[in-house]
């Protein structure tokens, strides 16, 4: 917000708590050190830091800009069930590295972990810090967004508009490539003027169920292969997501 509201004027602010505990503890940066300010949401400022001290750091910032660095071409969704202990953290991590831009955590039948709204919102501050960081390690411009939990019918409701790609383990054999190759065949693709959204599904550690997979597959989406061995559900994330974007020339 205070890159926004003073994007033409020189001016100096306060960085918020977090921020300045990372200057302080984390960086240990001197006062006059330069620095590149971020809001997250597709703001960026270079800026100087005059004041470090155990109250405060102030930065005095210079030509906050709109950029879109490190942003995929397209919006990028990652629809998967929570999976267990610490892998769902390293998911958030690992997805954040690897460009996208919103994650559905899905209740589906086979899920293991099953959290209700209240616990979710719950650990909602921590999981978007983890995105925060990520972002910020990766140097993104923009944080993405973590939605509540959906079904699987509610979340492909929510983007009718996006290219649908499924991770199973069938004996259908399409590869990523293939599959976003079928899509432009057929004028589909998502890339051009009005890039539409691509919704990467991941199953739970049990697998989806066939009606869940049979209900996505009558809405238009389809599966893909993520080759012969059978992946851990965090692995197929990062593996679809990579694969994905290998595939739109990224
Ligand atoms: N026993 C489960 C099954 O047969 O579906 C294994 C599920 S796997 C651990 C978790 C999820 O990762 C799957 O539902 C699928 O979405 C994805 N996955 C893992 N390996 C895959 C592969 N080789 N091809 C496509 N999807 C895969």
């Amino acid at each position: 917000d205070l890159l926004e509201r003073n994007a033409s004027a020189r001016h100096a602010f306060a960085l918020p708590d977090e921020a300045a505990h990372y200057v302080r503890t984390v960086l240990r940066l001197d006062e006059g050190s330069p620095v590149e300010l971020f809001d997250g949401s597709g703001r960026l400022a270079r800026a100087t830091l005059t004041t470090i001290d155990a109250s405060m750091v102030i930065a005095e910032v210079e030509a906050p800009r709109s950029s879109q660095r490190g942003e995929p071409p397209v919006e990028l969704i990652l629809f998967q069930a929570i999976p267990k202990g610490d892998r769902w953290e390293w998911l958030l991590e690992k997805a954040t590295e690897l460009g996208v831009t919103t994650l559905v955590p899905l209740t589906t039948r086979r899920g293991v972990v099953q959290l209700s709204s209240e616990r979710f919102e719950k650990k909602r501050p921590r999981w978007e810090k983890i995105l925060a960081g990520a972002a910020r390690q990766c140097r993104r411009a923009c944080i993405p967004e973590l939605r509540a939990p959906h079904s699987p019918t509610e979340a492909f409701q929510a983007y009718p508009n996006a290219l649908h790609l499924v991770a199973h383990l069938s004996d259908d054999l399409t590869s990523v490539h293939r599959a976003l190759h079928a899509a432009e065949h057929r004028g589909d693709m998502p890339l051009g003027d009005a890039p539409r959204p691509i919704g990467l599904w991941v199953g739970p550690e049990g697998g989806f169920e066939d009606a869940e997979i049979n209900t996505l597959l009558q809405a238009g989406a389809r599966c893909v292969t993520l080759g012969p061995r059978v992946l851990r559900a965090e692995t197929a994330g990062v593996a679809l997501l990579t694969l994905v974007q290998n595939a739109l020339g990224e």
